[in-house]
């Protein structure tokens, strides 16, 4: 019986010249429609060995079968997501949302050709970090700036440059792990520089700090604590301090900010943190920043700070490794352009949703309540909620917003949170006390009806 109906199952070569006169077949190449045709074939086979299935499929079931398969297959691995977690800066959804104006520039260099390395006022070569060195002289107030891949890369840079073979001193309260596997003992390590740990992981004092300058000591490094505060018994010099005992020491002070801001953000609630500028200004001599952190521009590291130093980096040969490609420098030199020319806190996204007023938020909870409202099977409660940045930025501070908390009948959290997931147009959100919660604070007006229609989706698979 088996046998049998292995034997009838349908030609490739047939199904192929069927699926190429429909349009799907004809988007795209015979060789990739011949591919699907198998697999499709491949997967009735084996519903047929393993006994769930015990007839042939006719014509019509057979070429849905592999207009599924096909939709499957030439769905995109990355693709937009709806960020209903209401963190900011999310590492695993992509960090920093850019502006229309930021994606705008960077898809205009990617389509066509460019300045990237050409001077149109000579007709020759240029570079390409002149697009934005100026800028960042102009915010940072600094005497020059570099520009490469993330601020892990940055910081690689700068140790491999300035402390190559000799001793970096460290507080043991810094040597901490950021997500994805950031670890500043390991980068260091791969720097080429020595680690001289100073001090303890609660408390570290300056004196700490002149006992482990020795004869090779090459520089002090400061790193901020980004996803974690230690609390209780402790302390830590500050960068002011440390930049007297290193220039009494005659050493550089370096400072990886982790997320640095281009604006003072002290305004927002819980927040006292000093901006890269004033990193620059409080005695660092060269300071390290992330892209798509809070600045909200694309990946990026950024290094600003004392000539000497950027000059020797640039002459690096690992900042060729490191380079960043056109796609970002186009990006980045708008959204620089925006904190510059405009209102940033109007025009860059990141720094519009962290500080979201509240009228907004009830607005934005409102909206997407109605747009939920009467889905059969659907509850809704709006209720506020506080929701941290993310991005490892100022982890002690929560922010105010608003959010649902939904059920969908006969679903579990997470059941429903599993099938948000694999919705065609994915929602992530987070489940707290066995409910949904939606936040309002990421979810872009734009895309209040694309929630409504998943959940109507949802709501009709489960029958409701
Ligand atoms: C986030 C962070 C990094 C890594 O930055 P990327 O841009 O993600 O490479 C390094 N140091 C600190 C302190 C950070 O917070």
């Amino acid at each position: 019986m088996m046998q049998q109906l292995l034997r009838g199952l349908p030609k490739v070569d047939i199904l192929v010249e069927k699926m190429d006169q429909t349009q799907e077949g004809k988007d795209v190449s015979k060789t990739f429609l011949t591919c699907v045709v198998r697999d499709s074939i491949e997967m009735v086979r084996k519903q047929i060995i393993q006994g769930s299935r015990d007839c042939l499929p006719s014509e019509e079931e057979m070429l849905g079968i592999i207009r599924t398969t096909l939709h499957e297959k030439r769905r995109r691995s990355l693709r937009p997501v709806i960020n209903a977690t209401g963190i900011v800066l999310h590492t695993n959804l992509g960090r920093s949302v850019l502006s229309e104006e930021a994606a705008r520039a960077a898809a205009e260099v990617a389509v066509g050709y460019s300045t990237l390395e050409y001077r149109l006022s000579e007709g020759r070569r240029g570079s390409r970090y002149d697009h934005v060195e100026e800028l960042l002289k102009k915010i940072c107030g600094c005497e020059s700036a570099l520009v490469v891949n993330n601020n892990a890369a940055a910081v690689l840079l700068i140790l491999s440059t300035m402390a190559e073979g000799r001793s970096v001193v460290t507080s043991r309260g810094e040597l901490v792990e950021i997500g994805g596997s950031f670890r500043v003992p390991e980068i260091m390590e791969m720097s080429g520089c020595r680690l001289t740990e100073i001090g303890t992981t609660n408390k570290t004092h300056a004196v700490d700090y002149v006992r482990g300058i020795k004869e090779d000591t090459a520089l002090l490094l400061k790193v901020h604590n980004s996803n974690f505060k230690i609390c209780g018994f402790t302390e830590s010099v500050s960068l002011k301090e440390l930049s007297e005992i290193a220039k009494e020491h005659g050493l550089p002070l370096v400072y990886d900010m982790g997320s640095g801001s281009l604006v003072s953000m002290n305004h927002l609630p819980g927040v006292d943190e000093p901006n890269a500028a004033e990193a620059l200004q409080m005695g660092a001599d060269v300071v390290s920043f992330s892209g798509d952190k809070l600045l909200g521009g694309p990946q990026a590291g950024i290094i600003i700070g004392k000539k000497t130093y950027i000059d020797a980096m640039k002459r690096n040969p690992l900042t060729r490794a490191l380079r960043v490609d056109k796609m970002t420098l186009a990006a980045l030199e708008v959204t620089i352009r925006q904190y510059l020319e405009g209102d940033p806190w109007k025009l860059i996204p990141t720094l519009r949703m962290l500080s979201m007023p509240k009228e907004e938020l009830m607005r934005r909870g409102e909206a997407l309540f109605e747009a939920l409202f009467g889905i059969p099977g659907l509850s809704v409660s709006e209720f506020a909620e506080e929701a941290p940045a993310g991005g490892g930025s100022m982890p002690e501070v929560m922010f105010p917003t608003r959010c649902l908390a939904v059920r969908l009948k006969g679903l579990s959290a997470n059941q429903l949170e599993k099938k948000l997931r694999e919705l065609p147009r994915p929602i992530i959100a987070r489940i707290k006390d066995d409910q949904i919660l939606l936040d309002v604070k990421t979810i872009s007006p734009d895309e209040v009806s694309a929630v409504a229609d998943g959940f109507r989706l949802l709501s009709k698979q489960e029958g409701l």
